[in-house]
């Protein structure tokens, strides 16, 4: 017997019917003798149309009031599956933040969940009653609701396997695992066995978009086992319990399923692109100490991520040309304080571009393996694709293409990388 977290998405929770077959699935994970704690998602769609009431309502809403509408659409897919499962004879009840509780810190709107005291819920476990839990929200040290960011329910998950020592936290979503690239690209993309928390996090937070990056970080800190795998499966599809989505886990159980499996590791294990990236590029900037500082510190202050960063060569002027990357949600906002300190920072022109992509292979393998970056810019190269930024991590290596590139640079890469699916399998 197992303790596990089932955390199903919005694609899964919208309408009656689909909350039957969650309903269904659950059930079975009980049935196969386990105790079962579920975290559901709001609607697909609900969220979106919640958080557009609060923009009609007061274009500068309180977050605090933000929290308390959005954080509606978990309660009523909570409550319904815990109706629909009593419905098929099964003991259920909804936990809300604030009956574990669940408490966050970091205000509203992007809360962090800090602790959960669980001791009565485990004992309902323990009892066979199945625990189904909003995800998505806590409550603040002032007893309010608070709300974890856009896609925070897979936190919350990650967040419940934690507090009850569960042995695993499965994701159920509308993908059945996480892929070498986007298989809508590349119809050669293989789906993983197995991925460290470490190519997870590199991964999520370079695009590929299966979980929230932060329930990556959360799991990778407290050591919980993850699957990605289906939630459209049926009575004859492979049990949960044998593995038929991808595991998230540390490197030392990598290393234990590579060996059970007698695969040998990939260089690359996968490659995300990331069309919501904008470059801006300053020109004539004075080549002295503090002037990158006169750029960066206000669009810090301003909370705005800076990703790439280039500083050419200086010219004989004493002048050089400063490059970055930011959200292109955020552009504009960067333009304008930029374009306030200019004659602080004292650039010449600002030139903007919305157009690009930010392409990155990731791997551990990279680690112990030279080589990889130069592969991937001769891929490039050989397709006659432009690279404008680099930047690496040690198991990462991200370039700014043209955005109209895209999909023909991821599909090169995969094949460069030997992830084609006619080639070995990938562990
Ligand atoms: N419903 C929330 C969102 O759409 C949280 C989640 O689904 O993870 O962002
Ligand atoms: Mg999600």
């Amino acid at each position: 017997m197992a303790r596990i977290v089932m955390k199903f998405g919005g694609t899964s929770m919208a309408g009656t019917e689909r909350i039957r077959r969650v309903a269904n699935i659950v059930r079975r994970q009980q049935a196969a003798g386990h105790e079962v704690a579920v975290v559901v998602s709001a609607m697909a769609g609900e969220t979106d149309r919640l958080i557009n009431f609060c923009r009609e309502a007061n274009a500068i809403y309180d977050p605090a009031e933000y929290d308390v509408v959005v954080a509606s659409g978990e309660q009523v897919t909570s409550g319904l599956l815990a109706l629909t499962l009593q419905s098929l004879g099964c003991k259920a009840r909804s936990w809300l933040g604030w009956q574990m509780p669940m408490k966050t810190v970091e205000g509203h709107s992007k809360a962090r969940v800090e602790t959960i005291d669980a001791p009565e819920m485990i004992a309902s476990l323990e009892r066979g009653e199945i625990a189904v839990i909003p995800g998505f929200q806590g409550v603040s040290g002032e007893g309010r609701i608070a709300t974890l960011g856009r896609g925070g329910s897979d936190t919350s998950a990650v967040a419940v396997a934690a507090a009850i020592g569960a042995d695993r936290c499965d994701i159920y979503t509308d993908v059945d695992g996480v892929y070498t690239t986007d298989p809508r690209i590349v119809a050669k993309a293989r789906k993983q066995k197995a991925v460290t928390y470490e190519e997870m996090l590199e991964l999520a937070s370079v695009g590929a978009k299966v979980l929230q990056t932060r329930s990556v970080g959360l799991a990778m800190k407290e050591g919980v086992r993850v699957q990605v795998l289906s939630s459209f499966i049926d009575d004859d599809s492979t049990p949960a319990d044998e593995f038929p989505g991808t595991l998230i886990v540390s490197e030392e159980e990598m290393e234990q399923i590579l060996k059970d499996s007698d695969m040998e590791r990939q260089h690359v294990t996968g490659i995300a692109h990331d069309k919501n990236e904008a470059k801006i590029i300053l020109t004539r900037v004075p080549d002295k100490p503090g002037a990158v500082a006169h750029i960066f510190a206000p669009l810090a202050a301003a909370s705005i991520n800076v990703d790439m960063i280039i500083q050419n060569v200086g010219r004989d002027k004493g002048e050089t040309d400063v490059t970055f990357t930011v959200p292109q949600a955020d552009l504009a906002r960067a333009q304008a304080l930029l374009e306030d300190k200019r004659s602080e920072i004292g650039f010449n022109r600002i030139i903007t571009d919305d157009h690009i992509a930010k392409i990155s292979v990731v791997g551990v393998g990279m680690k112990s393996h030279a080589g990889v970056a130069s592969t991937m810019f001769s891929a490039l190269a050989d397709r006659g694709i432009n690279i404008q930024a680099i930047t690496t991590s040690e198991i990462k290596v991200s370039v700014i293409i043209d955005e109209d590139e895209t999909e023909l640079a991821v599909r090169v890469l995969h094949t460069a990388y030997g992830l084609d699916a006619s080639d070995e399998p990938v562990a």
